[in-house]
């Protein structure tokens, strides 16, 4: 029983080892993995975050432009935001926040314009304007 009071007495001493997540939120550490977010206007549809990811949770429509995502199944690897060539997918360096619901992540993309190739130099000098025509001098006036 004395032990137990000495236990006792000394934990209301001491500070709390735990938070009251979520109202006190810990410091993110440096250079922690966390949101997922896709920059989807500089997404090119390759499918290779599809295909790497472990946990299969997202999805890559090629067809219509679409970039599907299930948050709840991501374990925030990274893997996909190492091999996206177009660097579009990037983490938060803070962990998404709690919900109660459970939802998916479904982004509409547009198809990437074709870069026009630079003119070539001769059909750059075919399309130059012709040089003005060279105007002969006025006379003189004559003097009586
Ligand atoms: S790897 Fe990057 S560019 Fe390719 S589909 Fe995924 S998000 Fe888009
Ligand atoms: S962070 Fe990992 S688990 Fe989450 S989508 Fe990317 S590859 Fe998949």
């Amino acid at each position: 029983m004395f032990k137990m009071t000495g236990n006792i007495m000394r934990n209301l001493a001491v500070k709390k080892s735990t938070r009251r997540y979520p109202y006190e939120v810990r410091e993110p550490f440096a250079k922690v993995r966390g949101e997922l977010l896709n920059d989807i206007d500089r997404c090119i549809f390759c499918g290779s975050c599809q295909v790497k990811c472990p946990s299969r949770c997202i999805e890559v429509d090629k067809q219509a432009y679409q970039w599907h995502y299930d948050p709840f199944a991501c374990v925030y690897c990274g893997v996909c935001v190492d091999i996206c060539p177009a660097k579009s997918l990037y983490q938060k360096p803070e962990y998404r926040k709690p919900t109660a619901e459970k939802m998916t992540v479904s982004q509409q993309g547009q198809p990437r314009k074709k870069k026009e190739k630079p003119a070539k130099a001769s059909e750059t000098a075919a399309a130059a304007p012709e040089p003005p025509p060279e105007v002969p001098p006025a006379a003189a006036p004559e003097q009586s």
